[in-house]
């Protein structure tokens, strides 16, 4: 397989890492004594809730919720299927949603309206990177690791066509180019 050359990466691997430092500690200063439930939303958080729990040094629990969306029209709402739902109780515990990305809103819309149904004490949002665009659905993060322009990225749990999310950066795709050493599917 041809080694993947890095070109056009917003955020090196030293950046992601240097920042999410400072978000586990700022969220540790915030839960202190609280019981922190992490809700991670499948899959493009996979990699930055690994780096982000493992600065932790007070007990918390972290369970996944799956979600697509779907009726991309800007004007519309749009359609969240929930493709697998949290296992452990979230009743009365602290949850701190996490996702890679806030853009549209109606992912993270979705899922906090959906976590409240359980009961939680309360539930807020950490995102590693927010879109500076107009919100579809009024959606606020309470932790944002970049903010970035309105721009496709792809790597460190983001996809492009289900691909290139094990990068360890995260880098931009110009309107009309294929990532390098991208397989053309049948
Ligand atoms: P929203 O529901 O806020 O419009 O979008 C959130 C989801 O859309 C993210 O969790 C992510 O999966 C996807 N998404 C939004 N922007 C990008 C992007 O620039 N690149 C990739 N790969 N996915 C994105
Ligand atoms: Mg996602």
């Amino acid at each position: 397989m041809n080694k993947i050359e890095i070109e056009n990466v917003l955020f090196s691997p030293e950046e992601i890492r240097d920042r999410i430092v400072q978000m586990t500690g700022a969220i540790e200063n915030d839960y202190r004594h609280q019981d922190l439930v992490l809700v991670a939303v499948l899959k493009g958080s996979v990699l930055f809730l690994a780096d982000l729990v493992r600065g932790f040094s007070c007990p918390l629990a972290f369970d996944f919720i799956g979600v697509s969306s779907y009726g991309y029209s800007r004007t519309s709402l749009g359609v969240v299927n929930l493709e697998k739902e949290i296992s452990i109780n979230i009743r009365g515990k602290d949850v701190l949603v996490v996702d890679d990305i806030l853009d549209s809103g109606r992912t993270l819309g979705w899922v906090k309206e959906h976590l409240q149904k359980f009961g939680p004490r309360s539930v807020k949002i950490c995102v590693l990177l927010e879109k500076e665009v107009e919100r579809v659905i009024e959606v606020k993060a309470d932790y944002v690791g970049f903010k970035i322009p309105n721009v496709f990225i792809y790597g460190y749990g983001l996809d492009y066509r289900d691909r290139y999310r094990h990068l360890p950066y995260i880098a931009k795709l110009e309107e009309g180019e294929v990532p390098p050493g991208d397989i053309v599917d049948e």
